[in-house]
């Protein structure tokens, strides 16, 4: 690898981050990707009080590395509730402690989420995923579908990585984990051809343009605050504020202009 040095601290880095143009040594990667994820979190909503969070183990190291993320941050909370969503018959290995786990087996994770009884669900979407999703939704027309990506089935959805590269996703859960992991993301299930192949323009695009997915991202993430679409798509949650959010479904929560 070419680079050497961590931009902050002068230790041996362990990832370039060719969007920003600095590298980072491990421990500073870890708080990078933490940081991120928090404040995703909470331009999501935020994690209040007597929150029960299901966590979407997907198979392939992001869920893995999204239920590391959510046990560090959020496991000693005594009145948050993590809760494992793990698909199919697998279990990751070294499954961290102090969560509850539920095998959903080929259940899709809103469902399973709200069966269990949580009103908050984690997906473990990374920053290509959440950028090509976008570009394939206005490729296909579907833009309406970006103001409303934040509640399903009365779930309120956060997606802590959506800002975090997959190699960054896989980098993270081999420095909390210590295992060696295979990278995170990559294809999985059969995607619709649109998204495919936004995907793959997407990944071309980048190379040359590596900022331009958290753009995409960030758009989409600027339409969810408005709240509307263009066929009178529901309010969001209807706070970008962390900490007690009013209960019931968005419909009625108030829509703010800006978040500024
Ligand atoms: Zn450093």
């Amino acid at each position: 690898m070419e680079f050497a040095r961590c931009s902050r601290c002068r230790r041996e880095a362990v990832a370039f981050q060719a969007y920003s143009g600095r590298a980072l040594c491990a421990e500073h990667l870890l708080r990078d990707i933490e940081a991120r994820g928090k404040r995703a979190i909470r331009q999501q909503g935020g994690l209040g009080t007597r929150e029960r969070v299901g966590v979407f183990v997907e198979e392939g190291g992001a869920g893995a590395a999204l239920l590391w993320f959510a046990v560090r941050q959020f496991g000693r909370r005594r009145d948050t509730v993590l809760v494992a969503l793990l698909p199919g018959e697998s279990a990751p290995p070294g499954l961290p402690e102090g969560v509850e786990v539920a095998a959903i087996g080929d259940r899709g994770p809103e469902s399973a989420a709200a069966g269990l009884g949580c009103n908050v669900l984690a997906l473990p979407t990374t920053l290509e995923e959440m950028a090509s999703s976008v570009l394939g939704a206005v490729l296909a027309g579907r833009q309406a579908t970006l103001a409303d990506g934040r509640v399903q089935d009365g779930l309120r959805v956060v997606r802590p990585f959506q800002h975090v590269p997959a190699t960054e996703v896989g980098l993270y859960l081999a420095l909390v984990s210590g295992e060696a992991v295979p990278p995170a993301g990559g294809p999985r299930g059969a995607p619709d051809p649109v998204l495919a192949f936004a995907a793959e323009e997407l990944a071309r695009h980048a190379a040359a343009h590596p900022s331009a997915p958290f753009a995409l991202v960030r758009v989409a993430g600027a339409i969810t605050e408005l709240g509307s679409g263009d066929r009178g798509v529901r309010g969001t949650a209807g706070d970008a504020r962390p900490g007690p959010r009013p209960p019931g479904p968005a419909r009625d929560a108030p829509r703010r202009a800006c978040r500024r």
